[in-house]
């Protein structure tokens, strides 16, 4: 099977540059890994209510539905994202995860879970979802408690009654941590003391964190976190949290043991569960065999162009890891490849 340009991935990122794909006329198709519309979101924790989440703007074309503030962000997303699927034609295959992708003489060979996909270019849209990230420490294979990672977590409930070890200094760690502390006993770690802010960083700010990340992904280095940059907002659930002791943290514990984790100045935690809430990875596995990563361990970017393979494009990588930086992302990156695209055939 061919298209012009294949787009990896039916999340926000991928939706925005099919949408800007299909107005350019492209000959394209969008692989995705997942069984139903909805990127990522689908699987958020049915506690993150739409009022909850940072702030999902909408994709190009088509206004967020009027839905309750209280509702599930993953039923809401979903559900919107089907129906921009349906309303913009766009030609999503699913389940389809791709495997490998390898350069050829006219563009790249994909081995899906659904047989080969060759295309001239390639947009990237593949999120980090789907890469938790899971730090090493001493002890992991001792403890004898619950470790789960907070892509995992589904609400608080289950934890009643037990000690629970919330690792992460992310926003997920924080409203996972208010979350459990409402129901049982909590101990928060974090490797470095938290940044808080009294509000939402304005857009200068915002534009200022970005740049930050474009710089770094421009040098070749991994991306890094975001919130590093932007800070933990004072929200009213943070200050309640605050006032009930729940928010006072810890530096990261050296080791796990049989029954809790342990630090080297002596001090000791027992623990029945530890949330490792310590954020995600790109998910890019599959691009190895192009071997685009340099020596600083990330992907040397201009824009949204891999610098070392310029028909192929990440977005909702870095900068764009948002959902108002992939609705800008997206747009760029088919029409910047189409256009190198363009300028192959008549180089031909
Ligand atoms: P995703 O939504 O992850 O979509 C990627 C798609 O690619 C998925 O459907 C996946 O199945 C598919 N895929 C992955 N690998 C393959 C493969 N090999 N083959 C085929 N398909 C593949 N940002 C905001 O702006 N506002 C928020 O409120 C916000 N809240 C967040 C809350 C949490 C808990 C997290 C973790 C992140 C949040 N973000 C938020 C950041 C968010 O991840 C991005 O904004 C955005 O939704 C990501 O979109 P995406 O299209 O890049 O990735």
């Amino acid at each position: 099977m061919h298209a012009d340009v294949v787009v990896i991935g039916a999340g926000q990122a991928g939706l925005s540059a099919a949408y800007a794909l299909r107005r350019a006329g492209a000959d394209f198709v969008v692989l995705d890994g997942n069984a139903a519309p909805g990127g990522a979101w689908q699987h958020r924790w049915p506690s993150l209510r739409l009022d909850r989440a940072h702030r999902v703007h909408p994709l190009p074309g088509l206004p967020l539905p009027d839905a309750d503030p209280t509702d599930p962000a993953s039923e809401v997303v979903a559900g919107y994202f089907a129906d921009y699927e349906r309303r913009f034609d766009l030609p999503v295959r699913r389940p389809v995860a791709v495997r490998a992708v390898h350069a050829t003489d006219d563009g790249f060979r994909l081995d899906t879970s659904e047989g080969e996909w060759t295309a001239r270019g390639l947009l990237n849209a593949t999120g980090t979802w789907t890469r938790p990230f899971w730090p090493a420490y001493p002890g992991r294979e001792l403890f004898t408690g619950r470790q789960l990672h907070a892509a995992d977590y589904r609400g608080a409930e289950e934890f009643r009654g037990r000690h629970v070890v919330v690792v992460g200094g992310g926003t997920s760690a924080v409203q996972q941590l208010i979350e459990i502390s409402e129901v049982t006993t909590t101990t928060w770690v974090t490797r470095r003391p938290p940044l808080w802010r009294a509000s939402g960083f304005g857009e200068d700010a915002g534009r200022a964190a970005v740049a930050l990340v474009d710089q770094r992904v421009r040098a070749g280095l991994p991306p890094g976190s975001v919130v590093g940059v932007t800070g933990l907002v004072e929200t009213d659930a943070v200050l309640a949290a605050r006032a009930r002791g729940v928010l006072a943290r810890l530096p990261v514990f050296d080791r796990l043991t049989a029954d809790g984790v342990a630090w080297d100045d002596g001090r000791s935690v027992r623990a029945d569960v530890v949330l490792w809430a310590t954020g995600f990875r790109a998910a890019l596995d599959h691009l190895a065999p192009l071997h685009v990563r340099g020596p600083g361990g990330g992907i040397a970017m201009d824009g949204t162009r891999v610098v070392a393979e310029p028909r192929l494009h990440l977005v909702g990588y870095g900068p764009s890891a948002s959902t108002i930086g992939a609705n800008r992302a997206g747009p760029r990156a088919a029409r910047e490849l189409l256009r190198t695209l363009v300028g192959t055939d008549a180089a031909a």
